[in-house]
């Protein structure tokens, strides 16, 4: 697969369409769930059917947290200059809307993992995919670029979303102390689970994938367990 988040890259695409941006994210990231939760099965999720009754459920489970969990205390949780510019509620839309938001995300996954698995439909049918380059095959390779592509095309769009932005809050947000901290936390974690990895096998690919979602398990868990905090501490006082 490419990178989990990086398939959240077709979200801010389709929504020049007028389809939920989060919707479509919570989609096109819903079916590599199971690499973060490993009770859930991959291939299930990743199936024709298991799309319909595990990956959209779960997509739609990623849309509750995201509009109720998060979106409500994000002028709390960002840093500052970030903070200042989210107004902390999410546009209303009908919920068919946001059901089609999901489904039209978990498509775009299921579509975009057929290039880049060794079992993918684009990748049986076309024998290009399958050629051997430098000693892995294309479709490896491709799977990398859309990594990185996918992360580097994110960052770019939000940091121009951000700077577009108009200041709509005067939030406080939380100190970069705290940002620092946790995504210093998140690295260790997901370096010490490479690390092991190494130590275990010799095959360098698995234990750096094992890191890295490790790293992505551990600052998706800080992030919605600050916000239940925030959540919590705002309702008590
Ligand atoms: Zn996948």
């Amino acid at each position: 697969m490419p990178y989990t988040l990086s398939h959240a890259i077709i979200a801010p695409l389709l929504a020049r369409a007028g389809l939920p941006l989060a919707a479509v994210a919570c989609g096109a990231m819903a079916p590599d769930l199971p690499l973060f939760a490993r009770w859930l099965d991959y291939d299930i999720t990743h199936s024709a059917l298991g799309a319909i009754w595990a990956s959209l459920p779960i997509a739609l489970g990623l849309l509750v947290i995201w509009r109720i969990v998060l979106v409500p205390v994000l002028p709390r949780l960002l840093p500052r200059p970030l903070a200042r510019r989210v107004p902390g509620r999410t546009a209303a839309a009908p919920p068919a809307i946001l059901v089609a938001g999901c489904v039209v995300g978990v498509a775009s996954h299921l579509a975009w993992d057929s290039f880049t698995h060794a079992s993918g439909a684009a990748v049986v049918a076309l024998p290009a995919l399958r050629a051997e380059v430098v000693g892995l095959p294309a479709h490896q390779w491709l799977q990398y670029a859309l990594s990185l592509a996918g992360l580097a095309g994110l960052g770019a769009l939000g940091a121009r979303w951000l700077r577009r932005a108009p200041t709509t809050t005067d939030a406080r947000g939380a100190s970069w102390a705290w940002w620092t901290a946790g995504m210093v936390a998140c690295v260790a974690i997901g370096g010490s689970t490479t690390g092991l990895g190494l130590l275990l096998s010799v095959d360098i690919r698995p234990a750096v994938v094992g890191g890295v979602t490790m790293a992505t398990s551990a600052a998706a868990l800080l992030l919605v367990g600050a916000a239940l905090v925030t959540r919590l501490r705002r309702a008590s006082s």
